[in-house]
């Protein structure tokens, strides 16, 4: 693996197609030793010299998360934003743009490749990424870029007129705690898919202020690629389950994905400082073995799914409730992704 710690290459510079396809080959499988320099192939691009001139580029598989099923990214107005890419034909002459999903006639950019990351537009929206090459252009439909309203925009409980109350890092000293930003969510948004299963809508906070737009939404990308490892490793039991009667996908509701402080303190059962505040938890409810109701049964397959997906992903640890009793409809998983495990019935 020597010849990965050379330097980094600038863009432009013609990369041999021996090194090129080895670090892909090592992106893939989510090796990251790429010498003291860091070098990963995929930042921003590795380019594969195949000899033809058609431009064609897309997202490396890096770019989904360890579920592959991650379908948005995340950046703050006008920083570095992390985009692995694949781009064949000749690289001489390519640069990028931003072009905005609800108006996909204007653009972001052009902007020349330089560095390792792209930069992300100076307006919060939701983007997809165009690679342009004269008057070629290719846009990349998936990950969408989603760029945040920076958390120090919110004035005092409110941000651009929706209600979202204080965290505790704002009111007392040794709490540091709080969403990077938050996404701005126009009606229009509610369908858009930030993974395989889950929509931007299952994460809005269900509260009052139902006619107020835009919405803010707190959302963690690690807590979706948690999902959608669960929700891997039930599919596979579900299919296996299912196999008599036909294949089916993973039945899912999300019960409450980000919750404001203010809604969450009005939400009864709820913890005090509960995940839901920062965009990285969420309560589920799962047919897990696909018989058409959701029970106890159904909440252990899921748990027992939790449990290996963080014993192979470490980085993804975090809580795991299970509510269960008679108090609730229909039994739920309450999933986070809060750093340290943790396990409760409620
Ligand atoms: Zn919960």
């Amino acid at each position: 693996m020597s010849q990965l710690s050379t330097p980094r290459r600038r863009f432009g510079a013609a990369l041999p197609t021996w090194s090129t396809v080895a670090m892909i080959a090592a992106a893939a499988v989510g090796v990251v030793q790429f010498g003291p320099s860091r070098l990963s192939a995929a930042k921003p691009f590795a380019a594969i010299d195949d000899g033809s001139s058609a431009l064609s580029a897309g997202a490396s598989l890096n770019a989904f998360g360890s579920s592959r099923e991650v379908m948005l990214r995340f950046a703050l107005p006008n920083a570095p934003v992390e985009f692995p890419l694949e781009v064949s034909g000749d690289p001489a002459g390519l640069s990028y743009g931003w072009v905005p999903v609800r108006d996909t006639l204007a653009m972001d950019g052009p902007r020349a490749f330089a560095g390792e990351d792209l930069v992300a537009p100076s307006v919060p929206g939701f983007y997809r990424l165009a690679v342009l090459r004269g008057a070629d252009r290719q846009i990349i439909p998936q990950p969408t870029l989603a760029v945040m309203v920076p958390f120090a925009a919110k004035v005092g409980s409110s941000l651009n007129g929706y209600r979202i109350g204080t965290y505790l890092a704002e009111r007392f000293r040794g709490h540091t705690d709080h969403p990077a930003g938050f996404l701005e969510v126009q009606e229009n948004d509610l369908g858009l898919r930030v993974s395989r299963h889950l929509t931007l809508g299952d994460f809005v906070t269900h509260d009052a202020q139902v006619d107020v737009w835009p919405k803010y939404v707190a959302l963690n990308p690690r807590l979706l690629d948690k999902l959608e490892l669960v929700l891997a490793r039930i599919g596979g039991r579900a299919r296996l389950a299912a196999q008599a009667n036909g294949e089916q996908d993973v039945a899912l509701d999300v019960h409450s994905g980000f919750r404001t402080p203010l809604h969450n303190r009005a939400v009864r059962w709820s913890a005090r400082d509960s995940r839901h505040q920062y965009g990285d938890a969420a309560d589920v409810a799962i047919d897990a073995n696909g018989d058409g109701l959701v029970t106890l049964t159904d909440e252990l397959l899921v748990a027992q799914a939790v449990d290996q997906v963080e014993a192979e992903h470490p980085e993804l640890v975090g809580g795991l409730g299970l509510y269960v009793s008679r108090r609730y409809r229909t039994p739920y998983v309450h999933i986070d992704a809060r750093g340290k495990r943790t396990r409760w019935k409620g």
